[in-house]
């Protein structure tokens, strides 16, 4: 069996292994920790683990090495990229830097660590706002990459002078304001869970402010939120507007609620990429090993660490 493999092999190596929320299932299920990526790599920097193998994408193995330097951090398929942190690069921020001098650099922690090595203070989905109202409300903000979480972060602040990123997930970009519309139709009673990254966030708002969904039916929420909410919607169908993945651990969270997704193709093929067999050979090869520059890993974690200090560091993706 691949799972006897892998306890074998972790007790060897003196491995932790951290899943991803929207990992199969299978991963989730072997994983020691599973969970947000801020939350999952704030946990493996605790444990006395010689390893971390993080089960998800590249950013995220990045967060996991920023955070436990002298640990070695392993992703079992490093080609297991994200578009939303694809969307800005390094490159990219420094010339709009460069454009809007004096301006405080907000980026979600789904960016690479050279974007966050040029970031002020990182945000989560469930502290976003808080860290922008910790700003001087006369400074101007860049926000990136997540033009959707950005929208939010601009409604739920009421500020002016943020200038967001025109970046988006694929995966919760196609997660469309019909569809939620139908959804919401077919299930009258139905809670909403909505991921601030979805495509169909700023249509919920607008569908409970026109009064055609109840107010307080919807729910945006970070994956953790969601976790959390979920021991309060303990039966009845629950529409959930975020990565399929999700459903396995609010299955596990309240297993008489019936939690359905607001779009069942909404997979990212990147998370999908770990595979058991790809877990058995990260360790046992120690494949893929992600590294990043002590002087970018400083930078990072100080974005990270200013966050962490204005408090919630809650979940992101
Ligand atoms: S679901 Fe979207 S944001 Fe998350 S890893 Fe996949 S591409 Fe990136």
């Amino acid at each position: 069996m691949w799972t006897d493999e892998v306890q074998k092999l972790k007790k060897e190596r003196n491995a932790v292994i951290l899943a991803h929320n929207y990992q199969i299932p299978e991963i989730q299920d072997i994983a020691d920790f599973t969970g947000d990526s801020l939350a999952l790599s704030r946990i493996a920097a605790d444990t006395d683990a010689d390893v971390i193998v993080f089960c998800g994408v590249h950013f995220m193995a990045e967060s996991a090495k920023i955070l436990s330097p002298d640990k070695t951090v392993l992703i079992p398929d490093e080609a297991a990229g994200c578009s939303l942190a694809d969307s800005i690069t390094a490159e990219q921020l420094r010339e709009w830097k460069a454009e809007h001098p004096g301006a405080v650099v907000v980026s979600y922690v789904n960016t690479t660590a050279d974007v966050k090595a040029l970031t002020d203070v990182c945000c989560t989905s469930s502290n976003a706002v808080d860290v922008v109202n910790s700003i001087d409300p006369d400074a101007e903000i860049l926000f990136c990459p997540d033009q959707f979480l950005g929208a939010h972060v601009k409604r739920q602040t009421g500020r002016e002078n943020i200038r967001i990123w025109a970046g988006e997930c694929h995966v919760h970009a196609g997660i469309n304001g019909k569809e939620l519309a139908g959804q919401a139709a077919a299930h009258p009673d139905a809670p909403l869970y909505i991921h601030p990254e979805c495509g169909c966030a700023n249509s919920a708002i607008y569908l409970a402010s026109e009064g055609v969904i109840a107010p307080e039916r919807v729910h945006m929420l970070s994956t953790g939120g969601m976790l959390d909410q979920a021991d309060r919607d303990t039966e009845g169908t629950v529409l959930v507007a975020t990565e399929v993945g999700m459903l396995h651990q609010l299955q596990k969270k309240s297993p008489l609620a019936d939690f359905q997704p607001v779009n069942p193709q909404a997979s990212c093929k990147y998370m999908k990429m770990i595979t058991p067999e790809k877990l058995v050979a990260s360790l046992r090869d120690m494949r893929d090993e992600v590294t990043v520059p002590e002087e970018t890993a400083a930078k990072a974690r100080q974005s990270l660490e200013r966050m962490i200090a204005i408090g919630n560091p809650g979940s992101g993706e």
